[in-house]
């Protein structure tokens, strides 16, 4: 199972948006996951990874992004703005 939320922290809170892409860094070693995250903060991911992998934190390779389909089809979401916009018709 995959978290069901976006795995950027800042400062201290969780990004509450629900993941859409799944990181892995392929390494020669195979390849690991690394974490989850929104549209919205792929390149800060990147960029954090990018200076992880200096610091020797987490295996050198190449950064893949991996579109994650939403899992749990019968719970449909909705929008709260999307609601305020209907209302104003
Ligand atoms: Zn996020």
């Amino acid at each position: 199972m995959f978290p069901e939320r976006c795995s950027i922290r800042k400062k201290g809170q969780d990004c509450p948006m629900p993941p859409e892409f799944v990181i892995s860094v392929k390494s020669k070693d195979g390849e690991y996951m690394v974490g989850v995250t929104c549209d919205g903060h792929k390149n800060a991911f990147t960029e954090t990874l990018a200076s992880l992998q200096k610091e020797g934190k987490i295996p050198q390779g190449t950064v893949s992004f991996t579109g994650l389909k939403p899992v749990g089809t019968n719970c449909i979401r909705i929008d709260p703005n999307d609601l305020i916009e209907l209302s104003d018709l």
